[in-house]
């Protein structure tokens, strides 16, 4: 699949559910209301979906919502799509998680062959954790990361830099992940969906400045690895970790972009800042063969467009585009 600026399309994200079970305050506002039931899609149908970006030549998946293990039977899924790990047509398997199930499921997940998961984690004070995530429990996650490493599964801690919130503890955190043997990367926020009441020019930190301050302490050098992924990475000296930096807002990645979005509706976003969607849920319904399907992917890839519009100022304090992360998948 190539789009019309020449970039291949590779890289599938699926949102299973927009559920969670945190209500984190730059993600959700706390009375979210959630899709209906009748409207999202079945496992199986999402593995169908999934499977013909396969066919198409998507070679890396990654799971992700809302929260994709609060999704019921989520295991079916990800062990039907690990049977394209062991033929050989997808290189990679993943997901991105709250942590919070990582206990319960580390390690079916690593035998079914994920080798490395991204556990979003903002703080590592359990006080800051129960204000930003509302309704999570930050032992529960603890003991999910280390189950994780436990079986044996990479961890990449994403931290959404919040000013005045965790910018006073970078430090710390690249001391515990670097303890831990995990990586880190900061995300900018992206100014997606109503939160109600918080502003995002409030919330909103350059990781220009969050680098300048890291520098104070570590030795950072530029690394030349590539995830795939719109991260910059860093290796830090002291640790020998790397930590990457997602920069939306200060630097553009769209250029080199790989990647198009599912929703656990069938709705296939070509880019998350952006509001043109296309539905592949009729044609996926409307037979039991995949041609429907197959085109009207293509014709979807056909008119992905160039880069997002994310502005945050003073001005812009609404969000850009109207749906929140967890229905895109973030
Ligand atoms: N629930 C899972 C989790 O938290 O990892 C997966 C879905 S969550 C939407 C994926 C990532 O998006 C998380 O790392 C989260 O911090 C990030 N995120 C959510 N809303 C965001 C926003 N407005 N700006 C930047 N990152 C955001
Ligand atoms: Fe849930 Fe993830 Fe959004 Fe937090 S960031 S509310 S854990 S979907």
């Amino acid at each position: 699949m190539i789009d019309p600026f020449g970039r291949h399309i590779s890289y599938l994200r699926v949102s299973v559910t927009d559920r969670c079970d945190f209500r984190c305050v730059y993600c959700m506002s706390e009375d979210m209301t959630f899709l209906p039931k009748a409207d999202i899609l079945s496992l199986e149908e999402l593995e169908r979906l999934c499977s013909a970006f396969v066919q198409l030549g998507v070679r890396k998946l990654r799971m992700t919502g809302g929260e994709p293990l609060v999704r019921r039977n989520i295991m079916w899924l990800f062990r039907k799509l690990g049977r394209h790990l062991e033929s050989g047509v997808l290189d990679e398997l993943t997901l991105t998680t709250n942590g919070s199930q990582l206990a319960k499921y580390a390690r079916e997940l690593a035998e079914i062959g994920v080798r490395r998961v991204n556990v979003s984690l903002d703080t590592l004070d359990p006080e800051k954790f129960q204000k930003i995530t509302r309704w999570g429990r930050f032992d529960q996650v603890m003991e999910g990361i280390a189950a994780a490493r436990d079986a044996g599964l990479g961890v990449k801690i994403n931290a959404v830099a919040l000013k005045g919130v965790n910018d006073n503890e970078l430090h710390d955190m690249v001391r515990w992940c670097g303890a831990g043997g995990y990586d880190l990367t900061f995300i900018e926020v992206m100014p997606m969906g109503d939160i109600g009441g918080e502003a995002r020019f409030d919330q909103y930190l350059p990781l220009s400045t969050l680098r300048a301050e890291l520098q104070k302490q570590w030795t950072l050098t530029d690394s030349k690895f590539d995830s795939g992924g719109p991260a910059r990475y860093v290796e830090v000296a002291e640790t020998g970790r790397k930590i990457g930096f997602i920069t939306p807002m200060t630097h553009n990645f769209c250029e080199s972009c790989n990647r198009v979005r599912l929703t656990c509706t069938g709705t296939l976003y070509m880019c998350l800042g952006q509001e043109d969607a296309a539905d592949l849920r009729a044609p996926l319904r409307a037979s039991d063969d995949d041609d429907l399907l197959i085109a009207a992917i293509g014709e979807a890839i056909g008119r992905k467009p160039k880069g997002h519009d994310f502005i945050i100022d003073r001005r812009n304090k609404g969000p850009a585009v109207g749906r929140h992360m967890s229905v895109t998948g973030g």
